[in-house]
């Protein structure tokens, strides 16, 4: 007997998939519905705009963040001022400006990498949902860079890997956005910072901040080297892009619910792991031919990002990142040492490859942005010993809403294997499927198609 009434769609759905272990393959997951207008917006990506922008940043000769604020031509003041000029412009349609773009400064005191005070300023340009919403995405760029000594602020720092790329995929992806006209269900924020090779210091004020603020950011991203697909043994590979995605976030004092998270064997299935999982989908299903390659770690080792600050304050947060990278092109004087040209110029980069990488950010954000939040208390009833299982949790608030996926897996898979649609309900009995055999998630889903990042249930007390 079913534990709950269910509309008639949800038995006819139970009734077309009978929920035997032997039939399960029947509930293939979900494809992605694709829709027209984010297939618009990364056929709109231009690898030749994205050139324009590196070697623009790359001409400012140094954006180290104690270089020179003063100069029109040279120095991080410069480089940021044309950045903030740039999204502006980019951003006006019709004379009515789309983003709403702000410097976002503070003054971070001298330390190991800063010899004075510094102002650290970021570019933040906001485009706004078409209805009320306190959700946000945030997507980032540095566009601070360095050479050999992270203390020198007046040496040719090109940095058109590390991190004009990311910077210029991040304007990019912002003025295509903006031009776009396409109604947006959460504000999206892009955001060029600095501070980054000093460390971290423009992302962790913005995390700070949002999360001093209660700002809700329902996922980050940080684009960082995303500009080469060239390893340093000189084999090519432009078809992936590596996402990092930490699991449990490493917080000082670990909350209830990362304790819970941990206690049902969901490591696995952190925030963080779950907006992977979704960008994946997301970016595979529109950038056909190009993987998304999700690394369960929160970046690569010896190395940091501006993802890290985010993660620290309990927000889900990913970092983009070329598949193999070529360490004589980054972080490194400009010079010719035994005939070996090293230094992190254009000549470098792959702006074809970069576009790629800011497709699958345009195209996750524009369906992050346009489609349903996470389902929000999502628990899994666990009061009595039985072989079904049972979900409840919270209706969403949009209006476009159509209804709930619930999504399974065995533990030891990386990816969703089962999706069965429950139609506009708020619990759920999955018959002879066990709590304790599988992994299982609930999403939401609107009347285009779109679903959610999917959320893991925890137990109910
Ligand atoms: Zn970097």
């Amino acid at each position: 007997m079913l534990r709950f009434a269910l509309r008639p769609t949800v038995i006819a759905s139970l009734l077309a998939f009978p929920l035997l272990p032997a039939q399960a393959d029947t509930n293939a997951p979900a494809p992605v519905a694709r829709q027209p207008a984010i297939e618009q917006i990364v056929k709109e990506i231009s690898p030749a705009r994205i050139n324009a922008y590196i070697n623009k940043l790359v001409s400012f000769e140094t954006r180290h963040t104690m270089s020179d604020t003063v100069s029109e031509t040279r120095g991080i003041g410069a480089a940021r001022r044309w950045i903030k000029a740039e999204l502006e412009r980019c951003g006006t349609v019709k004379g009515r400006p789309e983003l709403a773009v702000r410097f976002d400064s503070y003054i971070e005191p001298a330390g190991r990498r800063l010899t004075q005070p510094t102002e650290i300023v970021n570019v933040v340009a906001e485009l706004k949902s078409a209805v009320p919403s306190d959700r946000y995405y945030v997507v980032s760029g540095h566009y601070d860079s360095r050479a050999t000594d992270v203390m020198d602020a007046s040496s040719f720092a090109p940095g058109a890997n590390d991190d004009a790329s990311g910077t210029a995929a991040v304007m990019e992806m912002a003025c295509v956005m903006a031009q776009a006209n396409y109604p947006l269900n959460a504000n999206l924020i892009f955001m060029a910072v600095a501070g980054e090779e000093q460390g971290l210091f423009g992302a962790a004020h913005f995390a700070k901040t949002a999360r001093a603020s209660k700002m809700n950011i329902a996922g980050m991203f940080t684009n960082d080297i995303i500009g080469s697909s060239r390893a340093d043994d000189g084999h090519l590979d432009n078809t992936q892009v590596r996402l990092f995605a930490e699991g449990i976030p490493a917080l000082a004092d670990m909350p209830e619910a990362l304790r819970t998270l941990i206690s049902t064997g969901g490591e696995n299935d952190s925030p963080s792991r779950q907006l992977a999982r979704h960008v994946k989908a997301i970016g595979e299903a529109y950038v056909p031919g190009f993987k998304v390659t999700i690394i369960n770690r929160r970046d690569r080792y010896l190395r940091g990002g501006d993802h890290i600050p985010f993660l620290e304050q309990g927000y889900a947060a990913l970092r983009f990142t070329e598949p193999n990278e070529d360490f004589n092109h980054q972080h490194q004087n400009v010079r010719v040492e035994s005939g070996v040209k090293i230094g992190d110029l254009p000549e470098y980069v792959d702006v074809n490859y970069t576009a790629q990488v800011a497709r699958v950010n345009a195209a996750a954000l524009a369906s992050l942005a346009t489609g349903p939040a996470a389902p929000a208390q999502v628990k899994i009833q666990t009061t009595q010993l039985e072989n079904s299982t049972s979900l409840v949790w919270q209706a969403n608030p949009e209006p476009d809403l159509a209804g709930y996926r619930i999504l399974w897996r065995e533990t030891t898979a990386a990816n969703w294997q089962h999706s069965v649609d429950v139609g506009n309900v708020t619990s759920y009995t999955m018959k002879n499927v066990s709590k304790d055999n599988v992994f299982f998630a609930v999403q939401a889903v609107d009347k285009k198609g779109n679903a959610s990042v999917a959320s893991y249930p925890l137990p109910l007390r």
